[in-house]
């Protein structure tokens, strides 16, 4: 008898990954409120990456300030490759 609870849900409604804040934005996972640091963190990592390929997450963290769960998304999000990674053979 909890079902109302989860009424919600079938609203197109997500958790933003910044703020933890319900929000309906459709190609993101962030809350308009932090799209714009998102996007201010991505281009500081993108500019840090192409001086420093090869560099590593956490490498990456240290030296941006950037948050290494932000990273991670990022790179989940196939926005970000790092290629500490990359091995030279074939899957
Ligand atoms: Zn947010």
């Amino acid at each position: 008898m909890l079902k109302l609870l989860r009424e919600g849900s079938c609203l197109d409604l997500k958790n933003c990954k910044r703020c933890g804040k319900l929000f309906s934005f459709h190609d993101h996972n962030v809350c308009r409120d932090c799209l714009e640091q998102d996007n201010a963190e991505f281009a500081k990592i993108r500019d840090y990456v192409r001086r420093h390929p090869g560099v590593t997450a956490l490498e990456l963290s240290r030296e941006t300030g950037v948050a290494p769960v932000v990273i991670t998304r990022f790179q989940r999000e196939g926005r970000l490759t790092t290629e500490e990674k990359k091995v030279d053979e074939e899957k």
